[in-house]
Order: C-alpha cells, then structure tokens, then sequence
C-alpha cells in the first residue's frame, strides 16, 4: 500500500512473494496483465541488496525505471543506449547500495565488465522477465538469453532465481527451468483461460470484403488486424480508409516517430483500427480493444493467443477472428526454408500445431487451454467460440478410436502421429517392415479413412486426453490413463469429423464466381442504356463519353443505389459519379424496388487501384506540369506505359489537366480535328480514328489529344 497504493494482492502474488522472500527458486507462469511485476519489484524492495532484473526490451525497460522511480523506488538500468556517465552513475549507485533494483539487458549481462561488476555488488536475487525467450520451443526466441545461467554460475552459486513468463507452454516450460537450473523451483500458475473473449476461425474467402464489412458494422469498436508482410498492412490499411475506416499502419519498417504517432492515435481514439504486423502489441495497454482479426494464419498458438489476449482486457466484449487458408501454411514454410535446419523444424512444428488448431471442429478453448497443459471442461465455454456455437458434424467413432489406441499400444508408445496413421493405413513403408510393423494386429485396419480424417481423430484423442503428446520427444504419442481404460472397457463416444478445409475453399470459390462473370441484368442494362444516350444528347456528347458499355454492364450486375456504390463501378470515378451519377441511380433504384432484386452485394468494398503508387506518382507530376516523357524518366517507366496509365486514371473518372503537355506536344489544329472527330464518333476506338484521320495523325497525337478530350468533357 506505501509504495503501489494497491489494498490487497491479487491472485497468487503474495504466495509468491513469501516464497521469493524465503530465498526460493520460483517460477511464475501467468497471463498478460495478471500481474507479474509486482511479484519481484515487492521483495525486491524487502530484502537487503539489488535485485536483478532481465528483460529483453530496452523501450519497456526505461519505462518500469520511470515507474519505479515514481513511486519513489530506487531502481535504475544498465543497457547499450546510455551515455559513459549515465552508466557509470547507476554503477555506483549499485556499488554504494542504494538500488534495490537493477534492470539489464541480456547483451550487457554478457559483458566482461559487467561480470566483474556483479561480483563487486550485493545480489538479493535475479529476476527472469519474459522467460519463455530462453526457448527454441517458444513464440520469441533469444540467444542470448540461454547464456543467463552460466553468467550467474561465474559469480554466485546460490543466488535465487524468479522467472516469470505469460506464455509457457509444458514444452517451454521444462525448457526454462532446465536452462535456469531451477528444477525444483515451485511453479505458481494461473488459468490462461479468457472467458470473455469469443473464438472464430473464418476460411479465408474474400477476407477483404468480409473484414470491411464486419467493421463497418461495429463502427464505434476498436480493434487490431494482424497481417504478416508490411506490404499486406500497408494495403490493408489504405483500403480501409477509401472506405471511410479510420485506420493506420503500425509495422517495424515505420520510424519509431511515426510507430507511436499511430499508438497514440490509437490510444486517443482518434482512429479505430490499427493494421499491423507482429510488432504492434509490446506493451500496449488499452483495455478496450473490442476485436482483434487476424487476416493471416499466426505462427504459432501462443503468438495467436498473445495477440487475441489484447482485446477484452477490461473483462468485456472481445471477438477474435481468424481467417485461415491452408495455403498460408504451405506459405510460410516456403519462407522458413533459409533458417538453419533445426530452428526450421521447431518453427515449422508450431505451425502445424496452428494448422491444427484451425481446422479442428472442437471447442477452441478447450484446445487453446490444452496447449497451454490446462485441462477444460467445453461445457463451461457456453457459446463462447465458433465451434460451440456451431457445432460440427460428428459421428460414432468408438471402432476408430479403438484402432487408434490399439496401435499405440502395440507400437508401444514409440512412435509419432505419422507413424500410428501409416501403420493404420497399411502402408508398405521401409521402416515399417524392417521393424515387422506390418505384422501388427492393426496394420493396414484403417484404410477407410484419410491421412487428414485419421490425423484429425489423432489430435482429437490428444486433446479429450486420451493419448498423451510426449513433450520431451515431441510427436511421440502414448496412452494415458484415461485411453488405458477406454481399451480394457470400451463405450460409446463421438468425434468431430474432419472437415477438409482445401476442399471447402475450393468449392465456395467455383460456386461464388467473381462478380464480373456473373450474367448482368438485361433489361436494367437497356433502360440505363437508354438513359446513357438521352444524357449524350443532352451533352452534346457521344454516348461513350458518358459511360462505356462495361460501365452499364457493371452497373446492371451490381446495383448500385448511393454514390458511394456508384463510384466503385467499373470505368467510373468520383468525378464522373458526380457528375452524371444521379439519373442512373434513379433508375437503378426504381428497377430494385419494382423487381424486389435482393442486391447481391449488401456492402461494396472499394479496393485501390493496382500500382496505385506510379499513378499517385503521376498525378502528382502532371500537377507540376512536368512533361509526360519526363514523368517516364523520373519514375522509370516507359513513356507508352505513362500514357496508358494517364489515360487509365482518366478513364476512371479523375480529371487530370494534361493540356499544358498536349499543347506542347499536338498541334492545335491538329486537335481540332481530332476532337471534332470524337464528338461524332461511335465509339473511341483509336485505331478506327487513326484510320479515318489519315496518317497525317500519330497514334500518340490521337491518344494524348482522345484522353484531354475525355477528361475536359466526362469528368
Ligand atoms: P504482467 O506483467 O503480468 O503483464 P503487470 O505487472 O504489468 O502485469 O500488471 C498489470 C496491471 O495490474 C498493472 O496495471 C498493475 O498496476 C496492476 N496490478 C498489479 N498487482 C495489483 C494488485 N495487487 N492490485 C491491483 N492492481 C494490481
Ligand atoms: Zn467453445
């Protein structure tokens, strides 16, 4: 209470710091936000000496510092971003024992001088922040950090361990303490169950769409979408805003001035989404997030489960949405292929214990809570997730499980999910029958099922707890007791049937052709064609200058009934939607109504132009009145390649002002002529212009002349 002003400890802190207290190892496995700190920051300010604290992040590091220091604690830190005299300062300070705690870097624990140093100083104890960083296994692996323990052994032997992590994993676990040495430590662990947050695993169809749409439903909802490439969060970021979705990036390329500009803007509220990669997270603390989308698959639980935990922290609303495709996992191993083979193998394991997750039809917290070594029972999820709310098609598989548990136990418990089905399948394998595993009373049974349908069945078994996943060996798969009993007294039990994920997106895709394949509305595309050409007249125009017929084909297949929908028609721009727009949605509107046409397409999502970035580019310079053939050189590209591009954005309904370049470039009398001639035209071809011109006329003449003339007068 004197120093952090709480009334009472929360959860296992005080257990924790009695232990602590009593100069015992311990080992403090708790969620995000449980509270962690105070668990070593309390005894530290206890007992006599410094603690030593060791955490990977410089940026969090300097902050606690300032808390501490705040709350009138003497703590300091010692990393590779002070001055000589900052560093020297905190040394002394540390030599005259006055710090009761001392933060470090894993880096300069390394140091030589640093080693010296410790031995100088009076140790309490040492705390281990972010622990999980010692393994392979885990979501955020450091080298560094396994060389804590035989830095620690170069200057005392007994000195005390905590270590503490949110995300430990049985695997990670055993790994930490082995590392540290700290076997026999006690463990203090709390449930990493997060009733409040809703689970969903979404297939990855039309993910875009889908995710604007969700938005744009819960407008005054914060939120966070995790991509994996800074170039997806970029894109998805902009695709956000054209459709009026206050969003920002926020990934490692960024400067970190502009990284926390968009935190702040985030944390104010000033936005609502944050698009960002991985990077996005560390230590941010806005208790209000109300979703978090992942548009590509995580690469492992415990990043999936880091990254959800952020929404809901306040104990309220929190929905998490995953949009899974197995050809992301295909992806990312593809980019794993440089990493050396060992480092390959884990990362590639993590993600297909993901895979697994997504296409699993049993509860997700169930699952997600198995990962973590908790046992929970689904019944407590009360719709909380996808599966529980929908749940998945089962059927009686007492037989395939006694399969299953049959040839585990013959195979003697040796042998990994592979293998089991393999030997289940009959496969004539070598190692099979060197080891006379096709002898088996099992081999070849379970030839009715697939490799996924049995893996499914295996993974199942894992998770209700009937087999055993051998961590220390990881893929080795044993009976426990629970499967032991099932084989002795067989019963009734049902399984989720495998769902074939590949299979599903392919069929949705061919069944949901794109928009554009679909047959347009005939009698809404003569009507509106008619409209077209009483507005031409009207206009003095040719038809064609007021809508192409791709335009009218659009928009007798979409519907469009606001601006908003209008603009995104094919060949059509905000300009042009302004200016000719409102007779056609009229039109439109009436056709709906009197038909009652179920519009398709209930929210229509903008996408940017492809390589937005050249024509961005472009307008900017023609803005300038820089010359086209200069625009080519400056951006290196060719100049027909510039045109094309003018003539697109013009297309699109922009108005460019490129009569400075097409002055310079096509004599006026020249373009007299080519304009009189497109406002008699049927259509606007060029070739046929060129033809009837005579060759007097240059293609680039009529093109630059046909695309001033379409931006003067159409848009
Ligand atoms: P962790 O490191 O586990 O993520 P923190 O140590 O950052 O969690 O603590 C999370 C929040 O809980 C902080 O805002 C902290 O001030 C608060 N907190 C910690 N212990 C208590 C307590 N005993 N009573 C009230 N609030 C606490
Ligand atoms: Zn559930």
């Amino acid at each position: 209470k004197k120093y952090f002003g709480y009334n009472s400890f929360r959860g296992k802190q005080e257990e924790i710091i009695r232990n602590i207290l009593a100069y015992k190892d311990t080992f403090v496995i708790m969620p995000t936000g449980a509270g962690k700190s105070l668990c070593y920051q309390l005894p530290a300010i206890l007992v006599q000496g410094t603690a030593l604290v060791i955490s990977p992040l410089i940026a969090l590091m300097k902050n606690q510092v300032d808390q501490l220091q705040a709350l009138g604690i003497e703590a300091g830190f010692l990393n590779s971003s002070m001055t000589r005299h900052e560093y020297e300062e905190v040394k002394n300070k540390t030599l005259a024992g006055i710090l009761k705690l001392l933060y470090v870097a894993p880096e300069t624990l390394a140091r030589e001088d640093f080693i010296e140093f410790l031995r100088l100083i009076r140790l309490s104890f040492v705390a281990v922040d972010e622990a999980h960083c010692i393994s392979e296994w885990g979501h955020d692996f450091r080298p560094e950090y396994r060389k804590i323990r035989p830095i620690l052994n170069q200057v005392s032997e007994k000195v005390p361990i905590i270590a503490l992590t949110a995300t430990a994993t049985p695997k990670v676990q055993q790994d930490i303490q082995k590392n540290l040495q700290i076997e026999n430590s006690c463990v203090f662990k709390t449930s990493f169950n997060r009733s409040n947050l809703y689970y969903e695993v979404r297939h990855k169809i039309n993910p875009i769409h889908d995710i604007v749409k969700y938005i744009k439903q819960n407008p005054n909802k914060s939120g966070i979408v995790y991509c994996l490439s800074r170039k997806k969060v970029e894109e998805l970021a902009e695709i956000f805003n054209v459709n009026d979705i206050k969003a920002v990036p926020y990934h490692a390329g960024l400067d970190s001035e502009t990284r926390s500009q968009h935190q702040d803007m985030f944390l104010n509220e000033e936005i609502q989404v944050v698009v960002a990669t991985i990077a996005f997270g560390m230590g941010i603390d806005k208790p209000d997030v109300r979703f978090v989308i992942h548009y590509d698959v995580p690469k492992s639980i415990e990043s999936y489960y880091q990254e959800t935990g952020r929404a809901g922290r306040d104990g309220l609303e929190g929905h998490c949405i995953l949009y899974y495709s197995f050809n992301d996992i295909v992806k990312l191993e593809k980019f794993m292929k440089d990493k050396p083979l060992s480092e390959r193998e884990a990362a590639r394991h993590l993600l297909y214990e993901m895979a697994a997750f997504c296409e699993s039809g049993i509860c997700r917290r169930k699952h997600l809570l198995h990962y973590f070594g908790e046992h929970y029972d689904e019944s407590h999820c009360t719709n909380m997730c996808d599966n529980c709310r929908h749940p998945k098609e089962k059927f009686e598989a007492t037989t395939p499980v006694l399969h299953v548990l049959k040839c585990v136990q013959e195979l003697d418990g040796k042998f990994g999910t592979n293998y089991v089905v393999s030997v289940l399948r009959g496969s004539n394998g070598q190692q099979i029958k060197e080891q006379f595993h096709d002898k088996l009373e099992t081999f070849g049974v379970g030839k009715e099922f697939e490799e996924k349908e049995w893996k499914a069945i295996i993974n199942q078994l894992i998770i209700r707890d009937f087999l055993i996943k051998d961590i220390n060996d990881y893929g080795v798969i044993k009976l426990s007791p629970q499967g032991k009993a099932f084989l002795a007294k067989p019963y009734s039990i049902e399984l989720v049937r495998y769902q074939n994920f590949e299979k599903i997106e392919k069929e949705q895709l061919s069944s949901s052709p794109a928009e554009e394949a679909r047959p347009y509305d005939v009698v809404l595309y003569e009507k509106l064609r008619k409209k077209r050409n009483e507005v031409a007249q009207a206009h003095k125009l040719p038809p064609y200058i007021i809508f192409q017929e791709a335009s009218l084909e659009d928009m007798a297949t979409k519907y469009p009934i606001t601006l908003e929908e209008f603009e995104n028609i094919v060949g059509v721009g905000a300009g042009k939607a302004r200016k000719f727009a409102a007779p056609f949605i009229e039109i439109i509107k009436q056709h709906v109504e009197e038909n009652e046409i179920e519009r398709s397409v209930n929210c229509i999502v903008k996408t940017r132009g492809k390589s937005s970035p050249d024509k961005l580019f472009i307008i900017q310079q023609i803005d300038r009145k820089t010359p086209l053939d200069e625009i080519a050189q400056l951006r290196g590209l060719s100049y027909e390649d510039v045109l094309e591009k003018v003539e697109q954005i013009i297309f699109s309904g922009a108005k460019l002002n490129i009569a400075y370049y097409v002055n310079q470039v096509v004599d006026i009398d020249k373009q007299k002529k080519i304009y009189e001639y497109f406002c008699e035209a049927e259509t606007d071809s060029i070739d046929l212009a060129l033809e009837v011109l005579g060759s007097d006329f240059t293609r680039e003449e009529v093109q630059l002349t046909r695309a001033l003339f379409y931006s003067e007068k159409a848009n």
